[in-house]
């Protein structure tokens, strides 16, 4: 995924750094081709710049001025800066480790140049600090490729939202002009009928909801969408406020914070396709792996399978990750047969966006060593039924 900097409300501290970094290389007279022709095609988007994104340039530059020392920041003009900070903004990509979690942000020159789209044929991903691109789908001769900047697991308003306020465009993506129906799904809740499983998705073409996508039985409270979406924007601000105490590594706190809004989308029958729920119950379950508490982890993590398979593209990081995580928590727990299985899903899609990074050659040794204890339980089985 891109970097998504959170250059609004205040300065981001990655983007400083990173700012501070290509001047003093520039200074230095290093490699880095600032004034190269690929830099120069990068988009800063600098027109699109609303009060917001021009304030947060101003506190930046304040910021900026002591990291790198007033020598140093006079050799840049204003204009000079303006454009570095845009095209960081709109360029950079967030460095994460091989559990997609953060540890930065950098500019990749030649990477940077390739487009966004929801349905990519390609995926970035990073071993260290190298950027890798990898084709995930078969590529003709003349396709453009592209990649996703954003998570694609919500709506299309969320993702053209999002991509509109962090990189200044409107995505116009073949998902984003056909999706109705499953931003429709994203946005179900169960059936009124206990015995059925089905999805009763929103009709947004026509308001309301559409009938129950198992047995057609329609949706008889009539205030449903209201009180829906009142508890959409209490899991969004929940979200938000366990990315706060993801900073002091409260887990307990955020465990408590996310049953809590779990509930809530329980009592307003949020089925288990809702974007909102997988959201919550994707940080349940980090909560619970910091805890140690494995089986309540394990719930959570099987709750977002579904979701996961059916709205990501079907070679995605995200899904190949969550299976190699979930697969993991069952082999501790001992149920070998269905981790070996989940880890064997897990294979089948991180070979395709990883190929030969080191999380795959990880997989691989959990996958052998689970076939030899898997042996040896067969193995002490029929020897039970021997002696017997
Ligand atoms: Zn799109
Ligand atoms: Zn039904």
């Amino acid at each position: 995924m891109r970097t998504h900097i959170e250059c609004f409300s205040k300065y981001s501290p990655d983007l400083v750094r990173l700012m501070a970094r290509i001047i003093q290389q520039k200074q230095s007279g290093k490699t880095w081709s600032i004034n190269g022709p690929i830099y120069s095609a990068l988009v800063s988007h600098q027109d699109k710049f609303d009060d917001q994104r021009k304030e947060a340039f101003s506190t930046i530059l304040t910021v900026l001025e002591h990291f790198v020392g007033d020598r140093d920041f006079q050799k840049n003009s204003p204009v000079e800066l303006f454009d570095l900070f845009g095209k960081i903004s709109c360029n950079s990509f967030t460095i994460c480790d091989a559990e997609l979690q953060s540890l930065g942000v950098g500019i990749y020159q030649t990477p940077s140049l390739l487009n966004h789209s929801c349905l990519p044929n390609c995926v970035a991903v990073f071993n260290g600090i190298k950027l890798l691109i990898h084709a995930t789908e078969q590529i003709k001769q003349g396709d453009e490729l592209t990649i996703s900047y954003t998570e694609l697991l919500c709506p299309s308003y969320q993702r053209k939202e999002d991509l509109k306020s962090h990189y200044l465009f409107d995505c116009n993506c073949p998902k984003c002009c056909s999706s109705l129906e499953e931003d429709g799904l994203m946005l179900s809740l169960k059936c009124s009928d206990f015995s059925c499983n089905g999805a009763v998705p929103r009709d947004l073409a026509g308001g309301g909801f559409a009938g129950c996508n198992t047995c057609g039985k329609r949706q008889s409270d009539k205030t449903a969408e209201t009180k829906a979406q009142v508890i959409i924007s209490k899991s969004d601000e929940a979200l938000k406020e366990i990315k706060t105490l993801e900073k002091t590594d409260d887990y307990q706190a955020i465990l408590d914070l996310a049953e809590n809004i779990l509930e809530e989308q329980k009592g307003s029958s949020f089925h288990k396709l809702h974007f909102s729920k997988i959201g919550i119950l994707d940080k349940a379950m980090d909560a619970c792996i910091y805890l140690e508490l494995w089986d309540q982890a394990l719930a959570f993590g099987l709750q977002t399978m579904d979701a996961y398979k059916l709205y990501y593209p079907r070679n995605h990081p995200s899904v190949g990750i969550q299976l190699f995580r979930i697969g993991k928590l069952q082999v501790y727990l001992d149920k070998l047969k269905d981790g070996f299985q989940l880890l064997l899903q897990a294979e089948a899609i991180l070979k395709v966006t990883h190929g030969n990074h080191p999380l795959v050659q990880e997989l691989r040794e959990m996958i052998a060593q689970t076939l030899d204890e898997l042996r040896e339980e067969q193995n002490r089985t029929v020897q039970g039924m021997e002696l017997i």
